[in-house]
């Protein structure tokens, strides 16, 4: 089952559809990019309601859900990045609250140590076990992990729809939120050739 802190967790005996069509992944909403630490923002947080109803919808219909967690290391090479965040074992690692009760449900929880959710996990094993038909996605940050994760996906021949509802961004200076969301929205359909909805 993976190795180090960067594991993927399956869930146990829970039925997957043969060919289930559509897969849902859902990117690092965690306490770490919401309400927690160094990279808490207000932005991402409003977000969450949006995202859960996408989710449960989602769920209810019967798609398989996989969930990323971003997992960091003390002194993780993405800290010369951005200041330490989401470090295995503190709460900011932790799916938000209002995400606990959907985290067992899922089909896989993958965590991931830098932007592409593909990147020494077994996300491209779980998928090739999956054969979805398109790979929807949303979460945290549009401009980061959820467009290096649709590059990825791209990469390898997925059909893409991104979610834009269930997608955020923080704000900082230089980097507004609106326009950075919009950037990155334009970026993935228009250069990745993602469908975004
Ligand atoms: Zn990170």
């Amino acid at each position: 089952m993976g190795c180090g802190p960067y594991t993927l967790g399956r869930t146990p005996d829970l039925e997957v559809p043969e060919i289930p069509g559509r897969v849902l992944i859902v990117t690092d909403v965690q306490e770490g990019f919401t309400r927690k630490g160094n990279l808490a923002s207000p932005e991402c947080t409003a977000a969450i309601p949006r995202i859960r109803r996408i989710v449960e919808e989602e769920m209810a219909g019967g798609t398989p859900v996989i969930f990323t967690k971003d997992s960091h290391v003390e002194n993780d090479a993405e800290f010369r990045m951005f200041p330490p965040h989401c470090i295995v074992g503190t709460e900011e690692h932790h799916l938000v609250e209002e995400f606990r009760d959907l985290e067992p449900k899922a089909v896989a929880v993958i965590e991931k140590h830098r932007y592409s959710a593909f990147f020494e996990t077994e996300l491209e094993q779980l998928l090739k076990e999956l054969r979805p038909d398109e790979v929807h996605i949303c979460g945290f940050c549009t401009d980061i992990c959820v467009l290096h994760t649709t590059s990825d996906l791209r990469n390898r021949d997925y059909d893409v729809v991104v979610r834009s509802e269930g997608c955020e961004t923080f704000d900082a200076p230089g980097h507004d939120h609106e326009e950075v969301n919009r950037w990155a929205l334009s970026h993935i359909e228009d250069i990745l050739g993602a469908r975004v909805v």
